[in-house]
């Protein structure tokens, strides 16, 4: 699974404290990139797109508000605490595309094994219908499909991420190597601050010549660790 960075810019964002939920939206609208909807979000004042991400119709991943801000998507009660994803299209007209419902899954597993600590059984997945009074996700989204899926993947328990790369990604943000979140399997170029070394790069991007890519192995994790002490200190 890849997320296409976007490099969005943002107004005044709060970090979210927590992560339980994820909300399900529809665009309610023809095929448009996350660059698009975060200017119609800005246009209402906000400070930037209100969704985390973005699923277009051929499946791709589009990042939208950072993924540890806490989003404008699902009104107040629910910001705080949810991810929020937008598939594009509107599906009280037409049915989301198999390749949006793939990547939708995909993503769905992915989040559920990065906040699994804080949610053992799982995330819950909500349809912004069933936080609001509206018709989002639309009356033509799966929502059986996606139910059980979900309820199959939990039941099969999948592979957690393993915490010490959750800790060590958490570490390089605040060290400021990198500035988003992402799957530790995942490579994440985008992810690295411009000015940065290669060697910075190489630890958080690439395989090769990574002598301290902390998607590797374990094994690397204190060679890394001093890469951010010593980026720490400059
Ligand atoms: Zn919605």
């Amino acid at each position: 699974m890849q997320i296409i960075e976007t490099g969005l810019t943002f107004g005044p964002l709060q970090p979210r404290e927590k992560t339980t939920l994820i909300v399900i939206h529809h665009s309610a609208s023809p095929d448009v990139p996350a660059r698009m909807i975060h200017n119609w979000h800005r246009k209402r004042g906000w400070s930037g797109i209100g969704y985390h991400f973005v699923i277009r119709k051929d499946g791709s991943i589009e990042r939208g508000r950072p993924q540890q801000a806490v989003g404008a998507h699902a009104g107040k009660n629910y910001n705080g605490h949810s991810i929020g994803i937008c598939l594009c299209g509107n599906f009280m007209k037409e049915k989301p595309d198999a390749r949006q419902i793939a990547s939708l899954k995909q993503l769905i597993i992915w989040m559920n094994q990065r906040y699994q600590s804080q949610n053992p059984a799982g995330l819950e997945i909500k349809l912004h219908r069933e936080v609001a009074k509206i018709s989002c996700a639309g009356e033509l989204f799966p929502v059986q499909e996606i139910e059980s899926f979900y309820a199959q993947a939990n039941q099969e328990g999948g592979q957690p991420v393993e915490e010490w790369k959750n800790k060590l990604l958490q570490e390089a943000r605040q060290a400021g190597l990198i500035t988003e979140d992402h799957n530790p399997d995942d490579p994440a170029p985008q992810m690295v601050r411009p000015g940065r070394s290669n060697a910075f790069a190489a630890a958080f991007c690439h395989p090769e010549p990574a002598t301290c890519h902390p998607e590797r192995s374990e094994g690397s994790l204190k060679q890394l660790q001093s890469c951010i002490v010593v980026s720490r200190n400059k």
